[in-house]
């Protein structure tokens, strides 16, 4: 119930208003996005390497309706790559990016070509880019999307979200050779038609798609902090005999950093999801909805300015 207010809110302009502006919203800020600029995001990028992690960066921003919004997103994404590259953080860092951010909300068409001069850069840089998955309106056309870039540049990433009951059958055709596929529970409000409403069930499905990319030809990358989950992927790596190099961990900047290090020791490559810029409501907001201890913050934000 909690969570899908959090979530409902986080598509308010008004209610986005007054965290913007409220003051303790900085503090919860710092903690899950790395800074305001590409500058901040390079220096989180290189501590990150130095301590033996990998790394994917977000250009925060997603939904956009503008046309230049949307070219200015690209090209946000072609210099911080080749920032990336000139301090020699490829491959170590790759990139993260929202299909919706580039234009997919207004043309499919113009969301591709962008990702592509993306991906090209990506190719050139000697790095990758993953497709964030958004809700599940977009899912047919990132996925489409997706199937075009991987045609010129196969390494790109697919995200898949467990929540999603079409997502056991997604993971059967993406778990190929080649194919790099994150899973992830899902942090959107979605209908009960589309999607399981339980924890229980969403975990379910999170343990039997686990199994399809783990047992198949692809290199699955599991996104998430949950403990259980994570020990279920060391089991089925043992029991599939993978490799360390051969599938990855992946969680949240500011989420359980003493996690992301314990299992980089255990020789495992865990890659952190590094959001920077301006734009950083509706991330922030889906982060508090995933954790009712979170929400005391909201609270206090608006009831300081209502
Ligand atoms: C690398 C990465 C990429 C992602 N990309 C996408 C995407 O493209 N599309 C999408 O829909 N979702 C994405 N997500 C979010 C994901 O869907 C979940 O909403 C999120 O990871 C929380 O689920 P969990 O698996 O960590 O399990 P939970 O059961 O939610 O969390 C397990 C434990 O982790 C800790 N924790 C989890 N979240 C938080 C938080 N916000 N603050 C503090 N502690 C927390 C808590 O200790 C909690 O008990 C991504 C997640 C990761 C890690």
């Amino acid at each position: 119930m909690l969570r899908s207010v959090i979530l409902a809110a986080a598509r308010s302009t008004r209610v986005e208003r007054l965290v913007e502006t409220a003051p303790v919203s900085r503090s919860i800020v710092r903690r899950f996005i790395a800074g305001e600029h590409a500058d901040d995001a390079l220096q989180r990028t290189r501590e990150l390497v130095a301590d033996g992690l990998c790394a994917t960066l977000d250009h925060l921003g997603e939904d956009t309706t503008n046309p230049h919004q949307a070219e200015a997103t690209r090209d946000a994404y072609l210099k911080l790559l080749d920032a990336l590259h000139a301090a020699e953080l490829t491959p170590a860092a790759e990139v993260s990016l929202k299909l919706s951010a580039l234009g997919q909300v207004f043309d499919e068409k113009v969301a591709y070509e962008h990702a592509r001069a993306i991906c090209a850069k990506a190719s050139e840089c000697g790095t990758t880019v993953t497709l964030d998955a958004e809700d599940h309106t977009t899912t047919d056309s990132t996925l489409e999307v997706l199937a075009r870039l991987r045609g010129e540049f196969p390494t790109t990433g697919a995200v898949l979200q467990a929540y999603l009951r079409r997502t056991e059958a997604d993971c059967r055709e993406l778990a190929v050779a080649g194919s790099r596929v994150r899973l992830c529970k899902g942090a959107y409000k979605e209908p009960e038609s589309v999607a399981y409403q339980t924890r229980l069930d969403v975990d379910k499905s999170y343990v039997r798609c686990l199994n399809v990319l783990m047992a198949g030809g692809g290199y699955p990358m599991l996104a998430t902090h949950d403990p259980r989950l994570i020990g279920i992927g060391e089991d089925r790596a043992k029991w599939y005999e993978r490799t360390p190099d051969e599938f990855e961990f992946q969680m949240l900047y500011g989420v359980r950093p003493e996690e992301q290090l314990r299992l980089a020791r255990l020789g495992y490559t865990v890659r952190v999801y590094m959001p920077y810029g301006t734009q950083w409501y509706g991330y922030m907001m889906r982060r508090l909805a995933e954790r009712p201890a979170n929400v005391g913050f909201l609270a206090r934000a608006l009831r300081s300015r209502v």
